[in-house]
């Protein structure tokens, strides 16, 4: 084989890389190994990724880098044969109203020529008139976002007054108004009776009426048109929805709320699009389809004539379809899309990309995947590879690293106790190795021995938001419960959106970024600090803000961020060190003070290992301890919130969580990020918390965590609309015998 067949890193150092060097084989699956923290990203992310984009960039001038993103130069010797790399990461799709899952997946236009060309009857010179988001497609009210402003009428009027007492509560008509008097004069109403006394078509009238008439106003007779509080609250209040500023919108929301829009009562098209039908369906009864109903329906679409279009719709269809995503339908916003179905959305666009020589990069792709979909998750990947593709994965799933050309397991353990490469191979080598991963591919943890019983119950109401038919969720008191079901089968929704909502105490721990800015770090956010701050403040007799960044204690020269800006007019813009602080973030004048030796920086340089044995503070070590106890001891206390990955936001969350007693915890994923060989672990700290008086419901598709659970909810049986409900919920034992429960085979 020739070099070129590899990409090659010579003396990696970045983060916690310990001057590694590293072959990986160009055109294969390569998956990347190791206990969190271990440095998988640093080689990944940090290295490759860094590096192939900071290559990329410096092929344009110095005046289009300037709206490039920035990349740094790797800390290592020598990187060889990158091209091309594409992160397909769990970021949200986000996107705003007018992004939904067929305007993302590209298969939207492909429907608009079809309606265009054999609608029936037809409509619009162009495809564009089968676009929502075109003037000519989208619904006048709403303009194509399908929700519209409705006025609130119990804000607009005072039932109990009448319209002489003022019972238009609207804004414009005051007393004194042209408006009122418009009302008053009309002859319409009753100008002394109560609103609630009103007939409906007395009310109608009032609401929506319109009729040209002529009114006395400050002495002039005057020709205008009586007109209805809505139609004038809509004509001078509501505009263009999408330019209304922010401004607008908080003047209007006392009296209107958005909802699904009356005219077309959401399908965001105009009647002429709804009208035009092939074989009867219109544009929105197919787009509305589950996807695994909508690609049945397109085998009735047998017209030779639109043979292409229809099997060019099916391909990229059944693609979602094949990558467990048959539950959802294209009208689906995409800002609504979880973490792991927005990273699936991705990966499946990126196949239909004819380029080749590209390095795919995917982290945890696993992750929200129930054990019965990995296998589809598996064959998107060698397709990926198969495409002429060098495709590299972290994860922690066994199924997955089973599959892999070549594993790299980095390690031995996390932060300074890893950063080395374990091993590298194949899985048969992998499982003979003396590595963690190796040991733990093929342990599975028993059935739990004595699981606590149930005594009395948590509840919500009986539900039937999205797919969810009519059913309630019921957890033991006091206990470790675990919901499982396929993706799509509704568990989000019933104990994030249902549960969760109708008990205001339950706290959700999920892997959402914990906010903050570069100023948030781990010991400022687990409340650490301020320990610290008072421990130095007492011991040196000063001020306890000097000992804040944030406050008294900033670096003068960089006001605290560690980094100064330099603005280059013609050069792009670039961070540099703090020369004044070289980044510590603290004015020289405060490291004067110490607290065993050690000022308040190289404090923050510590890892949370290190505190540990440098603190013997009760309320410090404490809190140290608990972070500890989550598997963070590699973070280093200064590190700055926005690098932490989703899992070990959550674990953090956790840490912060773990005194507390009496609660009701939701955790969403806690494995997300984690080694088997954590598990475990997580598991403890689970038993912990509810061992303190705490109810704990994770929402989880590890095995392990499943066996180790005191009672069990399975949603499904399967996705969308044939899932929803209830297929068992009890000890975790009896679910064995349920032969319906999907859950059961893997557990
Ligand atoms: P893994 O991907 O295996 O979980 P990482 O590569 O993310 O591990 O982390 C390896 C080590 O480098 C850890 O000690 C981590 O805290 C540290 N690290 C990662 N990113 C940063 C960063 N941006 N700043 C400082 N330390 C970091
Ligand atoms: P799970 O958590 O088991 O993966 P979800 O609760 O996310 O399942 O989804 C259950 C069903 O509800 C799916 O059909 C999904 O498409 C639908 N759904 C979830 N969230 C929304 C939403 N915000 N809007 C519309 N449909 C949704
Ligand atoms: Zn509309
Ligand atoms: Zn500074």
């Amino acid at each position: 084989m020739s070099e070129k067949q590899f990409i090659e890193i010579v003396n990696d150092r970045e983060n916690n890389l310990k001057n590694i060097s590293l072959k990986i084989p160009k055109n294969k699956l390569t998956v990347f190994t190791g206990v969190s923290g271990s440095g998988k990203s640093s080689i990944v992310f940090d290295t490759i990724a860094q590096e192939a984009g900071r290559q990329l960039n410096s092929t344009y001038n110095s005046f289009t880098r300037l709206y490039l993103p920035k990349y740094k130069r790797p800390d290592a010797d020598e990187i060889h044969n990158l091209s091309t790399a594409i992160i397909i990461d769990q970021k949200p799709l986000g996107g705003n109203a007018r992004s939904t899952l067929g305007t993302i997946s590209d298969i939207s236009p492909l429907f608009r020529i079809l309606f265009s060309r054999f609608g029936q009857p037809k409509y619009g010179t162009a495809s564009n008139a089968f676009s929502f988001n075109d003037p000519e497609g989208m619904c006048p009210q709403c303009e194509g976002i399908g929700r519209s402003y409705v006025v609130k009428l119990d804000e607009a009027l005072d039932y109990e007054k009448s319209l002489n007492e003022g019972a238009i509560l609207l804004p414009g008509y005051g007393d004194k108004s042209f408006y009122l008097h418009a009302i008053l004069d009309s002859g319409f109403f009753d100008n002394d009776k109560p609103i609630k006394d009103f007939t409906d078509a007395e009310m109608e009238n009032l609401l929506n009426g319109e009729t040209p008439m002529t009114v006395q106003y400050k002495g002039t007779e005057l020709n205008t048109s009586y007109e209805g509080i809505i139609k004038k609250f809509y004509r001078t209040n509501i505009q263009d929805n999408r330019t209304m500023s922010d401004g607008a919108r908080k003047k209007i929301e006392k009296f209107a709320e958005m909802s699904t829009c009356t005219m077309c009562h959401g399908t965001r098209f105009n009647q002429q699009v709804l009208n035009s039908k092939i074989n009867g369906y219109n544009i929105f009864d197919l787009t509305n389809m589950q996807l695994d109903q909508l690609i049945l329906t397109l085998d009735e679409f047998q017209d030779e004539r639109m043979k292409s279009v229809v099997a060019d719709l099916k391909s990229r269809i059944s693609n979602l379809i094949n990558i467990g995503l048959d539950y959802l339908n294209l009208t689906r916003e995409t800002s609504t899309l979880s973490g792991g179905e927005s990273q699936r959305v991705k990966t499946v666009k990126y196949l239909s990309n004819s380029l080749t020589d590209l390095i795919y990069i995917l982290d945890e792709p696993s992750t929200g995947l129930h054990p019965r979909d990995v296998h589809r998750l598996n064959d998107l990947l060698l397709k990926l590879r198969d495409n002429g593709n060098t495709v590299l994965v972290v994860e922690h799933d066994p199924d997955v690293i089973k599959i892999a050309d070549y594993i790299v397991d980095v390690g031995p353990k996390a932060g300074i106790h890893g950063g080395e490469i374990n091993f590298t191979g194949s899985y048969e080598e992998l499982l003979k190795s003396d590595t963690l991963t190796g040991k733990y591919l093929n342990h599975k943890l028993p059935l739990k021995v004595n699981p606590r019983v149930a005594k009395s119950f948590v509840s919500s109401s009986k539900s039937s938001l999205h797919n969810l038919k009519n059913i309630q969720l019921k957890v033991p008191e006091g206990l470790f419960s675990v919901i499982t079901g396929v993706a799509g089968s509704g568990k989000s929704t019933l104990v994030e959106q249902v549960f969760a909502q109708e008990n205001p105490d339950a706290v959700v721990i999920d892997q959402s970024p914990l906010h903050g800015n570069s100023r948030s770090n781990s010991a400022t956010y687990t409340g650490i600090m301020n320990e610290i701050r008072k421990l130095f403040a007492t011991t040196n007799g000063v001020d306890d803000s000097l000992f804040s960044y944030n406050s008294k204690g900033a670096c003068s020269e960089c006001k605290g961020k560690g980094v100064i800006e330099l603005n280059m007019s013609f050069m792009e813009n670039s961070e540099i060190e703090c020369p004044q602080c070289h980044g510590g973030r603290f004015d020289p004048e405060v490291l004067q003070y110490k607290f065993k030796d050690k000022n308040i920086v190289e404090v923050m340089d510590m890892t949370i290992e290190e505190a540990f044995t440098f603190f013997d503070d009760k309320k410090i070590n404490s809190k140290l301890k608990n972070i500890h106890n989550v598997g963070l001891d590699y973070l280093a206390m200064g590190q700055a919130l926005n690098t932490l990955s989703g899992g070990e936001s959550q674990r953090l969350k956790i840490a912060k969580e773990l005194n507390k007693k009496g609660n009701i915890f939701i955790l969403d994923e806690p494995t997300t990020g984690l080694h088997v060989s954590d598990t475990e672990n997580m598991i403890r700290i689970i038993n912990d918390m509810v061992d303190k008086g705490n109810t704990v419901i994770v929402i989880e598709h590890n095995v392990d965590v499943m066996r180790s659970a005191d009672w069990i909810v399975d949603i499904g049986p399967d996705g969308g609309s044939r899932g929803g409900e209830l297929i068992y919920e009890g000890p975790v034992a009896g679910i064995l015998k349920d032969k319906l429960s999907v859950t059961a085979k893997y557990i």
